[in-house]
């Protein structure tokens, strides 16, 4: 039974049209069934439309159509749940549709097909003999239409989006809101180093092939190394520059070239030369020579991207693009020149995954959850992405273009007035200081203008440097980093985190593979059972801070008292022995501990004990509260920082902090939410940290509203039974101030 459901559901999801799939799917379920009929009959604009059939009659098809409140068919999708008669011509809701032919069956079994809540269609099995269909026939309908559910959906949405030519519209999750308009520069997803082993007919073509791409990838990191230079990023510069020289002649293209001339294909000598290379480095004994594989699987991804997918990224320095991939990684999107990416759509991701943050705090716009708009072939077409709205327009008419125009030159005109008062301290109308805090680090290279408006910065995530090498970065490289950042603050504080890669943060070059990443080897217990990485990270932000007191220094992913007490350990053996060798001045940070697994809510008081400060960190707060991968598109629309339950988590824990004199700030992702900032203000938070492009307009929100109104209205907002209710009120008090045109 198990193979038969397979291959069905494996039929149906490889056809390219919805009609030839539910054309194949009655075929094999009848057969499967060994009943007389089988039909599925698609939702189309409120009308249950017989779509394919095997056993009724043919010329039907499409002719059929009947509203939910008709017929049996229409009965199962209305109620939403299986029926199964033995004669179905003596349920008072029979309907014979002449032209079907359907007088003859009276046995009637059928399901409705539901993808996340969403009926699609029902699909029907009829049998000409009065019986009732038994509980195993009707388990196997259900389970196979529960199968069926999202390859049917993905197919109706291609035939829609197909049939519509002037007006392509997708529709996807807002991560990043704003709009856009540019072409498209479509990515494929990842490309694997296994390549099929297939030879080359005409060997010089296929040399040729291969210098291109060779040459492509050397160039573009040729491009990268002089970028990192000019950001003063020497390390990277040098990585960068040591990779495109190990694709040269004497090296690993030569390497390539070799094989391509013992016959193989371009992509298959890549993949051989690379597979052998990889297996032989990381058998090696040293550690250093080890992690030389990740350089080799690197090399060999960028120059098969080159030979799959030849020239895409080598952007038009001109033109800004709309960047369509399946799923945008941190690396990918820090690598990307920011002055050319004007907006993202990506199939997968969650509007709190991390390249989603990174969106948000580059200002750019992004849509996730957009299904199929990879296959649509959208390459190089002009897109306008309204992520606001959750839209994405494919080729649009002029006319359409040109009201786009009209409102992305409001909205800039709306930042310029935000940031005409960023000089000016975030002081309510009553006079309540908030101070605002900037969220850095998940760019490469620090922002220029970080300190412009901020009262410091409020997190400094240290896993995109760690991220863009290809090795741990070494003690002398990390205190480069972290001095740049302290410098670039300008004598105001600097909170810096210590790495917290796990999650959806992996390192090329420490691979960790879990079932749930989120819930398992992730910030500080990485760094606890590698104390010699998080000595030298300690070590490192200590040293680049010297004898300032600027720094503080942040444990993430704190779970229990026992890890706060082992890290306090780790920072006295790296503070005292940093004092008694390197430098007597130097200054023992504050130590912080970020406030996301929920558990810790509950033990405020020992946390007081140890820290100097706690920082809540709303985005993995919500994930664990609520249950929620905040990477998994299927489930974002429950990740909602607004859910009574993280309200009253986020209100409860701030009192707590207050009775233990805690210091505590906000530094997730609903700090820099407008409406977030709102009820975290009203809640009694006075530091928030966000990324650069919200600071602006949370300043001139707050500068504008009366923290006693907003007592007032948290205290309404606390009553409501769910998020959305809660948004609904924070968006009328917006309104009724005259503010709401600062959602965007
Ligand atoms: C958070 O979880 O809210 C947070 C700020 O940390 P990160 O988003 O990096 O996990
Ligand atoms: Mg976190």
């Amino acid at each position: 039974m198990l193979n038969t459901l397979r291959d069905i559901t494996q039929s149906v999801a490889s056809a390219h049209t919805l009609e030839l799939a539910l054309e194949s799917l009655v075929i094999q379920t009848k057969s499967a069934m060994e009943t007389d009929c089988c039909s599925v009959y698609i939702l189309e604009q409120q009308l249950l439309v017989l779509s394919a059939t095997d056993g009724l009659e043919k010329s039907a098809v499409g002719r059929v159509r009947m509203p939910m409140s008709e017929g049996l068919v229409g009965l199962v999708a209305e109620r939403e749940e299986a029926i199964n008669l033995a004669d179905a011509h003596l349920h008072p809701r029979f309907k014979l549709f002449p032209e079907a032919n359907e007088d003859e069956y009276r046995a009637f079994l059928a399901a409705p097909i539901i993808y996340q809540k969403q009926l699609l269609g029902v699909i029907v099995v009829q049998q000409a003999k009065a019986r009732q269909f038994n509980e195993g026939e009707e388990a196997f309908l259900m389970t196979l239409a529960a199968q069926l559910a999202m390859a049917i959906r993905g197919l109706k949405r291609r035939a829609e989006v197909h049939s519509v030519d002037s007006q392509v519209l997708f529709h996807g999750t807002c991560a990043s809101s704003g709009v856009a308009i540019a072409h498209a520069l479509v990515i494929g997803g990842e490309i694997s180093l296994s390549q099929p082993e297939v030879t080359g007919t005409d060997i010089d073509a296929e040399a040729q092939r291969l210098r291109q791409a060779i040459g492509r990838s050397q160039d573009a990191l040729l491009a990268l190394a002089q970028r990192f230079e000019g950001d003063q990023d020497e390390e990277l510069s040098s990585i960068f520059l040591a990779l495109q020289t190990l694709l040269d002649d004497e090296s690993l293209g030569g390497d390539y070239l070799r094989e391509v001339r013992l016959g193989w294909s371009a992509e298959s000598a890549v993949s051989r030369v690379s597979l052998r290379y990889v297996a032989q480095f990381e058998a090696m004994d040293d550690a250093y020579l080890r992690e030389r594989a990740s350089d080799i699987r690197d090399l060999g991804q960028r120059v098969l991207r080159q030979l799959i997918e030849p020239g895409r990224m080598n952007l038009d320095p001109d033109k800004p693009v709309i960047l369509v991939t399946r799923e945008a990684d941190t690396s990918m999107l820090a690598e990307f020149p920011r002055q050319k990416l004007a907006g993202i759509v990506t199939e997968l991701g969650g509007v709190n995954a991390h390249a989603a943050i990174l969106a948000r705090a580059l200002g750019v716009p992004a849509m996730i959850g957009v299904e199929q708009v990879l296959q649509a072939e959208l390459d190089k077409k002009l897109l306008i992405l309204n992520a606001g709205r959750g839209l994405l327009m494919v080729s649009p008419s002029p006319s359409v273009v040109d009201e786009y125009r009209n409102l992305l030159s409001a909205q800039k005109a709306m930042a310029r007035q935000y940031a005409e008062e960023l000089k000016e301290p975030a002081l309510t109308l009553d006079g309540h200081r908030i101070h605002l805090y900037l969220n850095a680090g998940l760019m490469s290279g620090v922002a220029t203008d970080i300190a412009e408006g901020a009262d410091g910065i409020g997190l400094y995530r240290t896993e995109i440097p760690f991220m863009l090498q290809q090795r741990f970065p070494s003690e002398s490289e990390q205190i480069k980093v972290y001095q740049s950042v302290l410098q670039s603050a300008e004598g105001k504080p600097v909170v810096m985190r210590t790495l917290d890669v796990g999650g959806d943060k992996p390192l090329p070059y420490f691979p960790i593979s879990e079932e749930n990443p989120f819930l398992g080897w992730r910030g500080i217990r990485l760094s606890l059972d590698h104390p010699e990485l998080f000595l030298v990270q300690l070590r490192a932000m200590m040293q680049a801070a010297g004898d300032s007191d600027k720094l503080k220094i942040l444990l993430p992913m704190v779970s229990s008292i026992d890890e706060i007490d082992e890290a306090l350990l780790y920072l006295d053996q790296a503070f005292n022995e940093l004092k008694a060798d390197v430098n007597p001045a130097l200054k023992r940070p504050p130590i912080g501990v970020m406030l996301e697994v929920p558990a810790l809510l509950f033990q405020l008081d020992e946390v007081a004990k140890r820290v100097d400060f706690v920082s809540v960190g709303s985005n993995d707060l919500t994930q664990y509260l609520l249950a929620v991968d905040r990477n998994n598109p299927r489930v974002s629309g429950l990740f909602d920082s607004f859910h009574p339950g993280i309200l009253r988590a986020l209100r409860r824990a701030l009192k707590e902090c207050s009775d233990y004199q805690l210091e505590v700030s906000v530094c997730g992702e609903l700090a820099g939410e407008p409406m977030g900032a709102l009820l975290l203000v009203a809640m009694g938070y006075t530091q928030l940290s966000m990324n650069q492009a919200s600071l602006a307009k949370i300043n001139y929100l707050l500068r504008r509203v009366e923290r006693r109104e907003l007592e007032q209205l948290l205290d309404l907002v606390l009553q409501m039974s769910n998020g959305q209710d809660a948004r609904e009120l924070v968006r009328e008090f917006l309104s009724s101030r005259e503010l709401a045109s600062i959602l965007g």
